[in-house]
């Protein structure tokens, strides 16, 4: 595979929505709309390779290139992972229909040596239930905020709880947000959030 380190994330970006922000600082966004994720890393920018490894793992059911996402997301580890500490890491919940289509849970994927190598808590799967959406890559970042609204319920004890999330793609951040709302209104503490791949190279705010 040719060099994906030029793909690295690594100007300063906002640690609440990894878009590029001057000097690392919290963005004019995140200020004026704070998200529920205390913290947001993401590995690699969204381009090729890595974008058309994803479309062939997740939509042509290409299982074995998870080995090669999975060495991908443990090449950048987050900043903040030595730091603090995590109740549970739970990979990013798919609806049941989205199961069937793609054939494997590729969150979850991901999610296994994470939680191997740093010695982590899974989370069940089956605390968190997702309603079925539409796709969030088919809606406009609008539509995207309001799609996911009260889609994830979950049905175990998280009361004082830090979360580790991970998840393959952050676009507008609504998933990893909404999951975070939904932990913290059932008393959760905090929420750090970790992507595979994410953001654009250009300062939006
Ligand atoms: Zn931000």
């Amino acid at each position: 595979m040719e060099d994906i380190s030029t793909l690295a994330v690594v100007n300063d970006v906002c640690p609440l929505c990894a878009t590029p922000s001057i000097s690392g600082d919290i963005c004019g966004r995140c200020l004026q709309n704070p998200p529920y994720i205390d913290r947001l890393w993401v590995n690699f920018y969204y381009e090729e390779p890595i974008k058309t490894l994803l479309h062939h793992w997740k939509f042509r059911g290409q299982i074995e290139l998870s080995h090669c996402l999975q060495q991908l997301l443990l090449k950048r580890l987050p900043e903040f992972l030595s730091d603090e500490h995590f109740d549970a890491v739970i990979a990013m919940p798919m609806s049941s229909k989205r199961l069937l289509e793609h054939g494997f849970h590729h969150t979850l994927e991901l999610t296994y040596p994470v939680v191997k190598q740093q010695q982590l808590h899974l989370f069940d799967v089956h605390h968190i239930t997702r309603e079925h959406r539409i796709a969030q890559s088919k809606l406009k970042r609008k539509e995207r905020l309001s799609n996911l609204k009260n889609c994830f319920t979950v049905h175990a004890e998280v009361e004082g709880m830090n979360f580790l999330l991970i998840d393959d793609v952050v676009t507008t951040g609504a998933s990893f947000n909404e999951l975070a709302k939904t932990l913290k209104k059932q008393g959760a503490g905090k929420i750090y959030a970790w992507a595979l791949t994410g953001q654009t190279r250009q300062i939006k705010n």
